[in-house]
């Protein structure tokens, strides 16, 4: 039986971001992916490096989470396709702008550079967009990565610092320390991180389920595009937690092609695409860019968000979730997990580590579920 300090179970951009932590750290890190590596939802994942303000908890762990791709970027190679595209925030009409003002306020609290505009200004930037909008808010500094390339390269640190790969066998149970692989392969893990995205059949005890989103790539149109659009009715669509929701969520490719979403569905784990909510989705987007109607799409794919009960992922010991104290979770990144990769590793690894952490870990520790299960009994 080959022995670890750390067996990482799923090589997502989560899984390599904790391996290339542990691995730097000097600790002795297998990894084991039962498909191939970064193919999950990280390969069909958007790539928006995004400050989002839902709560107070995401709020910190995806400004902490740009902060450190931010202090990567002069080792990230060419094929992460890193650009500093800026979000700019949709208002339609005036309800929208006073929740531009209300974001603009939040952002500026935490250090988060924001800038109100107005329709004129909007125009101006995107002048794609359809007449008449209200106005926005840019936040300059995110940014747009291509998550396969970044994954891969988060992986290969890992391995070029000891880490090992097991690839194309699944991990079929996990306790104690033991990890049986699909092959009747044995390993041994001091700990045991389920990195496994969407899938819970390790740990059917974890609250989490699957959130389909569509995704449809354009051709390429050079400058049809310069930041990152999102209608602030987006946060309405991601906070709602039962019915399917769109959103208009654009976002421009270094090829100079366009990525255009969103979609949100529960109940639907058929990864194929479904006509009736990508029509949704692609009439969303054109009410608000009509000139895409003239464009050519090349492909639609799908992929499933991570969601758990309060939107906040599972970083951290599994108990509440599991008597095994072996077993630790980095799951749960719903639509967020590129964004929150690295800082997930980092807190994962300060733990491990007993680091003191730079952002308060509380509230992403897996027990707080039991406990607002015990407050809701
Ligand atoms: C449509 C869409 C758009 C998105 N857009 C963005 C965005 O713009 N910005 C952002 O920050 N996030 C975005 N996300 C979310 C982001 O893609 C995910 O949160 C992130 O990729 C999750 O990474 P992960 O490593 O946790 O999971 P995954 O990438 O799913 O990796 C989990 C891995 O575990 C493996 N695995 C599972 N079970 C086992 C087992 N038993 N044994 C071995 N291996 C196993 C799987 O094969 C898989 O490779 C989007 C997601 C979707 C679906």
């Amino acid at each position: 039986m080959r022995n670890y300090d750390v067996l990482i179970v799923g090589a997502g951009i989560v899984g390599c971001a904790c391996a290339r932590e542990l691995a730097h750290a000097g600790l002795r890190v297998g990894i084991v992916e039962g498909n191939i590596s970064s193919a999950g939802a990280t390969a069909a994942g958007m790539g928006h490096l995004v400050v989002m303000d839902d709560s107070p908890a995401q709020l910190q762990l995806t400004r902490y989470g740009r902060a450190l791709w931010q202090q990567l970027l002069p080792e990230l190679p060419g094929a992460v396709e890193y650009e500093t595209r800026g979000t700019l925030w949709i208002a339609a009409d005036e309800q929208e702008m006073a929740e531009v003002h209300a974001k603009k306020t939040t952002y500026s609290a935490a250090g988060v550079r924001a800038d109100i505009l107005d329709g004129v200004q909007v125009a101006a930037e995107e002048p794609n967009l359809r007449q008449g909008l209200a106005g926005g808010l840019l936040v300059p500094d995110d940014a747009v990565i291509y998550p396969p390339a970044a994954s891969e390269f988060l992986l290969q640190q890992a391995m070029s610092h000891g880490a090992t790969l097991l690839q194309g066998n699944a991990a079929v149970s996990a306790a104690g320390g033991n990890l049986h692989l699909a092959d009747g392969t044995a390993l041994h893990g001091d700990r045991i991180v389920l990195a496994t995205g969407a899938d819970c059949a390790l740990l059917p005890a974890l609250p989490i389920k699957k959130r389909k989103g569509h995704l449809l790539i354009t051709d390429r149109y050079p400058g049809f595009l310069h930041h990152q659009l999102v209608e602030l009715g987006y946060l309405k669509s991601a906070h709602k937690l039962e019915a399917d929701s769109v959103a208009f969520n654009i976002q421009p490719r270094k090829t100079g092609q366009l990525l255009i979403g969103s979609s949100r569905q529960y109940g639907d784990e058929n990864p194929q695409s479904d006509s009736r909510i990508l029509t949704q989705m692609l009439e969303r987007a054109q009410s608000y860019m009509p000139a895409l109607a003239q464009l050519s799409g090349l492909r639609v794919w799908t992929g499933f968000r991570a969601a758990t009960p309060d939107k906040l992922p599972l970083i951290g010991p599994a108990s509440g979730l599991s008597d095994d104290s072996s077993l630790w979770l980095a799951a749960g990144f719903e639509g967020l997990g590129i964004t929150n990769a690295l800082a997930a590793a980092r807190l994962r690894s300060d733990q491990l580590l007993a680091r003191t952490s730079e952002i308060d870990a509380a509230p992403y520790l897996p027990q707080r579920i039991t406990k607002q299960a015990a407050l809701h009994a």
